[in-house]
């Protein structure tokens, strides 16, 4: 059997490893290059995440990622301002949707995930339409005129999928309003504020001057490039060597602060005018963040859709919520016009 995946974002590249250790001959076709774009630098991965990448990865890949998360966090934190201080008002364990599990470095894990694969990602492919062949499999066309053929074709290519656009066109993306500016911070320059102390590794949400700003420390539980050289050496090594201890942030915001903003240098910016008049180690924070990582989000999301019958043609992740705010309109991709649809 052979499988075409488009995307090569987290989703798409644990798929494809997932089949190739199963022995599926498995293409990913990725729109950017192998660099990507930026997406954000944390994400929260739970135990159902783990348990996917265990069934998914080769066991050297796994404890790689399992090498180089933070430590466990099994708890949500409010903070406020007492006395001009920053002080624990409320602790909830993480029980309800948000469940327990550790925060990750994702440039990291995208590593991981490419590792062993340089034969089988294509970058610079942007998938454009797709169409149902008489012998029943699928025939797929890219924007720079490459096609390919496969039995079955799966959209991994995030929330604006253009291989949803075309397998369910009445999907839509519904715009939740909520808009997000979200950023990163070497954890060193706030060592000394007390404030990585106070929060460990719980998810944190902060009430401080009239604003609410989210906090992650990642500390990393083995140094990335230790655990490359012992776990998994093939790995990219400057990714490794890059990364060290951050404390990650987010700043709810509104839409004309993101349209105004445009680049990631513009977008810190904004942050650091929203975080004026929050108290002083807030404000280092997002002073001290790199610009470059600054990332805005559009928050929006696919309602519940009743199953589709079943194809060649399937989606992964399509209820995905996040997009980069740069990414432009919230249509999914345009339908094409072909003559058997997928
Ligand atoms: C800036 C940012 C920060 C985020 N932070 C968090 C977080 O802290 N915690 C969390 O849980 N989630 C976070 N998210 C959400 C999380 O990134 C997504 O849920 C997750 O990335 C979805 O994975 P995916 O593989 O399905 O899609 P994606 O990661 O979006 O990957 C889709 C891939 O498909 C490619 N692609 C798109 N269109 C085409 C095409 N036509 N042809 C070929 N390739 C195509 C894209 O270039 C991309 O590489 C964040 C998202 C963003 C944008």
């Amino acid at each position: 059997m052979r499988v075409l995946v488009i995307g090569a974002g987290i989703g798409g590249l644990t798929l494809a490893q997932g089949l190739r250790r199963e022995g599926v001959d498995v293409v990913v076709y990725e729109r950017d290059g192998p660099d990507g774009r930026p997406q954000g630098i944390s994400l929260h991965l739970d135990d159902r995440g783990t348990t996917a990448l265990r069934a998914c990865l080769p066991p050297s890949h796994a404890e790689m990622v399992a090498a180089t998360t933070g430590g466990p966090r099994e708890q949500a934190l409010t903070l406020s301002e007492v006395d001009g201080e920053l002080a624990v008002a409320g602790a909830r364990p993480l029980d309800g949707p948000a469940r327990p599990g550790r925060q990750t470095h994702r440039p990291l894990l995208r590593a991981v995930l490419l590792t062993g694969l340089a034969d089988v990602v294509r970058f610079g492919a942007r998938f454009t339409r797709c169409e149902r062949q008489p012998g029943g499999t699928v025939k797929v066309w890219f924007a720079d005129g490459r096609t390919d053929t496969a039995d079955v074709l799966v959209g991994a290519d995030g929330i604006g999928s253009a291989v949803r656009g075309a397998r369910l066109p009445d999907v839509r993306v519904v715009d939740t309003g909520r808009r997000m500016l979200m950023g990163a911070t070497p954890l060193r320059v706030v060592a000394g504020t007390g404030l990585p102390g106070l929060i460990g590794d719980s998810a944190t949400r902060v009430e401080s001057g009239g604003r609410t700003m989210v906090l992650g420390v990642l500390r990393f539980t083995r140094p990335p490039s230790v655990a490359r050289r012992e776990l998994l050496p093939a790995m990219d090594s400057r990714v490794a060597a890059e990364a060290e201890d951050y404390v990650m942030w987010a700043l709810p915001t509104e839409q004309h602060r993101l349209a105004s903003a445009g680049s990631p240098a513009g977008l810190w910016r904004a942050a650091g005018e929203l975080a004026a008049g929050m108290h002083p180690t807030l404000r280092l924070i997002v002073a001290s963040g790199w610009p470059e990582v600054t990332a805005g989000l559009r928050i929006g999301t696919i309602p519940a859709m009743p199953a589709w019958p079943p194809g060649p043609v399937t989606l992964l992740g399509t209820r995905s919520t996040w997009r980069r705010a740069s990414e432009g309109t919230w249509r999914c991709g345009t339908p094409t016009a072909s003559a058997t649809p997928c």
